[in-house]
């Protein structure tokens, strides 16, 4: 009897797995959502600081991933404590910092790496009488992989030394990422980077033919909108910032691309702006996110805030 009795059990464990098998997948029950803030290193005027922290007020739910350049700390005579103190007023305790590198002139000479002038993705000649002065050159086609992984290094020193956490995730300036600007992240045991993007997604504001977006199309030719994280080498996971940033995606641009995630279930959503110019373009996220989650719960869904 037990042996026919195990029979029976087995055919009955293994008619229920086929069962399970032959269910249509079911769609993606969470959303996870990373709002990513890319700070130039450029300017903190007080309507930029003062849009984000109404931002906070209104979404108190939602974490920002901060990535920052630390040239802001560098620029001659600046109170460093004051800067960091104004950085520090748009976050909540659910933050994280990361590092955002353009090779602005001060912080390359800083880092004691040799300042290159191009190639870069601005069509305009540079003017090294500001401080944005190498904003626009490209880290990936201007430097090579010692200076990268040498500039990294310092530019986390710096944001350590001004009292963040030694940051581990990162964006390039321009999205100009490519293998050597890969190898310093790696070097440095960064663990999380957002720097692949489709160059479409840009040209809202971006000719097609700008240098911009033809550079773009060469490091990452087969990013999409609706591109979803994969692994760079064992310990560096890549975060397509798959939703471009506010700058160039309105709000109803964001909603579409958000319903393209749904529909094809694709569960990872990055998106974001720029703190520089927050007070013009934040308002398309406000904009969005109810939406979004509106869309979500229609659809069953639920949405993760990831930092
Ligand atoms: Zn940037």
């Amino acid at each position: 009897m037990l042996p026919r009795a195990a029979d029976t059990f087995g055919k009955i464990v293994v008619t229920a797995l086929i069962a399970c098998l032959a269910l249509p997948l079911k769609a993606t029950e969470v959303m996870q959502l990373w709002v990513t803030v890319d700070w130039e290193g450029l300017s903190l005027e007080e309507d930029n600081l003062q849009a984000m922290r109404r931002f906070r007020e209104k979404f108190p739910q939602i974490p920002l991933l901060h990535l920052i350049n630390p040239a802001y700390f560098i620029q001659p005579g600046v109170n460093r404590a004051q800067i960091g103190s104004h950085i520090r007023s748009t976050f909540l305790p659910h933050d994280t910092v990361g590092l955002h590198v353009h090779a602005m002139r001060s912080l390359v000479e800083y880092c004691g790496v040799p300042f290159q002038t191009a190639p870069s993705i601005a069509e305009a000649k540079d003017d090294c009488a500001v401080t944005s002065c190498g904003y626009s050159v490209s880290l990936e086609y201007a430097y090579s992989q010692l200076e990268l992984t040498q500039l990294v290094a310092c530019s986390s020193e710096l944001l350590v030394k001004n009292g963040f956490q030694p940051p581990r995730h990162f964006r390039a300036g321009a999205w100009q990422f490519g293998p050597k600007l890969q190898a310093a992240l790696e070097a440095n045991r960064f663990s999380w980077d957002s720097s692949y993007i489709d160059a479409n997604l840009l040209t809202t504001r971006w000719h097609k033919d700008s240098t911009m977006v033809r550079l773009l199309k060469q490091l990452h030719p087969h990013s999409t909108p609706i591109e979803q994280p994969f692994a760079l080498s064992v310990g560096l996971m890549e975060y397509p910032n798959n939703a471009a940033l506010a700058d160039y995606t309105s709000a109803k641009q964001l909603v579409q691309l958000f319903e393209q995630l749904l529909t094809t279930q694709k569960p990872v959503m990055v998106l974001g702006f720029h703190q520089e110019t927050a007070a013009d373009h934040l308002v398309n996220l406000e904009r969005a996110i109810p939406h979004m989650e509106k869309l979500a719960r229609q659809k069953n869904v639920r949405i993760e805030w990831m930092h």
